[in-house]
């Protein structure tokens, strides 16, 4: 249950159908394009589009806007260093921004980077300073059998190592939660089999923390050992094993922008830290304020230790299990047990009349808009052209935003999505114009509904 109340009032609407349909014509049918004010329950993503509490704002006020040496830039460091036990910290614009500082002082041409699995922006990242990004989850990881499916799998971290060096191995990265494997978990002896073989391989141990508090929930609910702890000793004991955090403030930060790299304040990662500081102020900003406003920082300092108060946590959590319970019930064929972020809906399971070149995810994230001006996001064939993913809509929740009625709303907007599809009235899609780059298809490409009987066989 909620353990706060709305006071500051954010007004959405329903558009009718006839509105609908136009916005989705207007948007060439990809959801990235439409107006946000034409959504009703918007659940695109749960990055830096969630609500601020009132303590929050309040600490805003006070925010140092001074160059160098904020009074702001302090109480950062500070929040860090209690919720998450991380002395040094160099801040970022956002999360991209930290990565950019972190690896690009890490990373070397020909390097090999393994992760649980990487985040889109990670993998950019990797891949821009010359490196090769590895995932290595489970096998199984998505079966419904692991109670932590986001976990690393160390084996094919030594196996890699045993195919192409050590030496070519700078860092071990661990993805808390598996953002790209369905917000799934990683158990804290996880985290500590990750650090072991970082140190066989004399590599820095990076963890992603951008969901650490969802985690830590998790740990608590799931790992014996933990039990009894709170999801803050939690939260720092997961961490504790990092040599260093790259950090977006949009995630668990409970903001609307900024991010971090954290380092240990230990010798031996002086060099490192030299190097950042230096990729911080030529691409971020002084290192005091790396690109936010010194009133973002006091938002964020406030924001960190919300998120790990019990009442928060349990309710955020609580909520993503909610949406898949509903629409479980009402045979959406999810992804189970939920993460921590968002619901992932299998489309093609969920409308089986349309194949695989026809894109299902993106016929469903459409039908859920024209049905409900719900908004969700396609992570299939249509984002991730040329792999073979399951084609998943992801319906992620903004923090501390909606409530039970809106969830309610998008149950029944799949309960009307399923009588069209019964009646045999749901189209594919087929593209109509694209950008260069393939992996940047799903934020601007547009696309056409196509009737299968009006699909033709040459081109
Ligand atoms: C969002 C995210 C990032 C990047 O953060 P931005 O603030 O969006 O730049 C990196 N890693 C993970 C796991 C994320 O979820």
């Amino acid at each position: 249950m909620r353990a706060y109340k709305s006071k500051v009032v954010s007004p959405i609407r329903l558009p009718d159908r006839d509105e609908r349909e136009s916005q989705l014509e207007r948007a060439g049918y990809n959801v990235f394009n439409l107006d946000s004010d034409a959504v009703f329950v918007d659940l695109l993503t749960d990055s830096g589009t969630g609500t601020m509490s009132e303590s929050q704002w309040a600490a805003m006020m006070s925010g140092d806007e001074a160059y160098a040496g904020s009074a702001s830039f302090e109480r950062l460091r500070e929040s860090v260093a209690d919720v998450m036990g991380f002395e040094r910290i160099l801040p970022a614009h956002q999360g991209r921004g930290a990565e950019n500082v972190l690896y690009g002082a890490l990373v070397e041409d020909g390097d090999y980077v393994p992760n649980n699995t990487h985040f889109d922006t990670t993998r950019a990242h990797i891949a821009n300073n010359g490196g090769e990004p590895v995932d290595c989850p489970h096998d199984d990881a998505l079966s419904g059998d692991r109670e932590f499916a986001g976990d690393i799998d160390v084996e094919q971290v030594r196996a890699l190592a045993d195919e192409v060096g050590a030496d070519r191995i700078p860092a071990v990265l661990l993805t808390l939660t598996n953002n790209s494997l369905a917000g799934q978990p990683v158990s804290v002896e996880n985290v500590h089999e990750a650090r072991k073989v970082a140190d066989e391989l004399d590599a820095t141990f990076v963890v992603d923390a951008c969901r650490f508090a969802e985690n830590a929930y998790f740990v608590r609910e799931r790992e014996a050992e933990f039990a009894d702890r709170s999801v803050a000793e939690v939260a720092r004991e997961q961490l504790s094993y990092a040599d260093a955090l790259v950090m977006s403030g949009k995630k668990d930060g409970l903001v609307n922008v900024g991010g971090f790299v954290a380092l240990r304040d230990d010798p031996a990662l002086d060099d490192l830290h030299a190097k950042a500081r230096e990729r911080a102020i030529l691409y971020e900003g002084f290192t005091t304020y790396g690109g936010m406003a010194g009133r973002d920082l006091e938002a964020m300092a406030v924001g960190l230790r919300e998120a790990v108060e019990e009442s928060y946590i349990a309710d955020r959590v609580g909520q993503v299990q909610r949406l898949g319970d509903m629409l479980a019930e009402r045979d959406v064929p999810v992804q189970r047990p939920t993460g921590g972020h968002a619901v992932y809906v299998n489309a093609a399971e969920f409308l089986p009349e349309i194949p695989a070149e026809r894109f299902p995810g993106q016929a469903l994230v459409c039908e859920l808009y024209r049905e409900g001006a719900v908004r969700g996001v396609e992570l299939g064939s249509f984002a991730f052209p040329d792999t073979d993913r399951p084609e998943l809509v992801r319906l992620s929740l903004p923090r501390r935003t909606y409530g039970a009625d809106h969830l309610e709303h998008v149950a029944e907007t799949f309960e009307k999505v399923a009588e069209r599809r019964d009646a045999g009235e749901i189209s594919g899609l087929e593209i109509t114009d694209e950008p260069e780059m393939a992996e940047l298809r799903h934020f601007s490409a547009e696309l056409r509904p196509v009737r299968e009987q009006e699909t033709t066989t040459a081109d």
